[in-house]
């Protein structure tokens, strides 16, 4: 038995004889496991743990601190749900910024949007970059785009220096809430975040699972009640190696020109959803947008409850 991870930081992550198993007190007593083929990546960088595995039926699986982050087989549901629910939800959107998002996946999916001018990108760990250019080619594409700035360091410090109104969207592709993205769960950074962005401007926060983290999801929703003056809207997608197999997102405006998250204005053109270089969209299309913002009746009675 070999194990990786520390029993010390919340997660016990086990190769068991050629598995590797998601433990985390995050979701206690239970635990997905998908089988190794080889791990071909494990180090500790200044933040986390960092494993890349080839996996029998996912291809190559990306886990910082023994949580799945990114799989190549199921990657879209996630990535193109993250981006294109917040940027097809506003005409001509110019400046993005992502927050995260260290694979390069959503760069690659923002970069469909022939109106974005500008993204720019602060992720906190070099490591995941660097990784993901060496074994996740298609994620990495996204940092060749021309209109793609880097910036290594913390978004919380990033989103504190950037200047009242600048940005379009911002999209928050983050870890979970035990770790380095810790603060981008908590209500200053929200605040900062509605601060960047321009009036009717609009943001999409990775927010978690309904079966795991009502709670968490319910705290996200009243900061951003009290904080976004435009719409509030919870909106999810299934990701099969995510805890729980589904993922769901927060997505807020700001006060302004108004938003309508669930029916969107900005379809992707023939150009963004067939491009040559990303290949086609897998996963999302109109009708799956406005779908995402239907709720089981148990996460309504939760986040719709004012
Ligand atoms: N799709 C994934 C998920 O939901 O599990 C998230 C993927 S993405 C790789 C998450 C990234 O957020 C990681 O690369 C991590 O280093 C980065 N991150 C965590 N905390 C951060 C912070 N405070 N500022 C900027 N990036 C951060």
């Amino acid at each position: 038995e070999e194990e990786v991870g520390n029993k010390g930081n919340n997660y016990i992550s086990t190769v068991i004889p050629g598995w590797f198993s998601q433990i985390s007190l995050m979701w206690p007593g239970e635990a997905h496991s998908l089988k190794v083929e080889k791990i071909l990546f494990q180090q500790k960088s200044k933040y986390q743990d960092v494993m890349v595995f080839q996996s029998s039926t996912y291809g190559k699986v990306l886990i910082l601190d023994g949580v799945i982050q990114v799989t190549e087989r199921d990657e879209r549901a996630y990535t193109e749900m993250i981006t294109h629910l917040p940027l097809c939800s506003i005409p001509n959107p110019r400046k993005v910024l992502v927050i995260g998002g260290g694979d390069g996946g959503v760069l690659r999916e923002v970069s469909r949007h022939s109106s974005v001018e500008e993204i720019h990108i602060c992720e906190i760990d070099a490591m995941v970059v660097d990784v993901s250019k060496q074994y996740f080619p298609d994620l990495s594409v996204g940092f060749q785009n021309p209109r793609v700035t880097l910036h290594i360091g913390d978004g919380v410090t990033y989103l504190n220096a950037v200047s009242e109104g600048t940005y379009d969207a911002i999209i928050v592709d983050s870890s979970d809430p035990i770790g380095p993205a810790k603060e981008l769960f908590e209500k200053p950074f929200f605040q900062s975040v509605a601060k960047a962005l321009r009036p009717g401007g609009v943001v999409c926060t990775q927010a978690e699972s309904i079966w795991l983290h009502m709670h968490l999801i319910e705290n996200i929703v009243a900061n951003c009640r009290q904080i976004f003056k435009g719409s509030i809207n919870y909106a999810w997608t299934t990701v099969p190696t995510y805890p729980s197999g589904v993922i769901g997102f927060m997505l807020c405006s700001t006060e302004g020109p108004s938003v309508d998250f669930k029916h969107p204005v900005n379809p992707l053109d023939e150009n963004g959803s067939h491009s040559k270089a990303k290949g086609p969209l897998k996963f999302y299309n109109s009708k799956i947008h406005s779908a995402a913002f239907c709720l089981p009746s148990f996460a309504k009675k939760v986040i719709n409850k004012d």
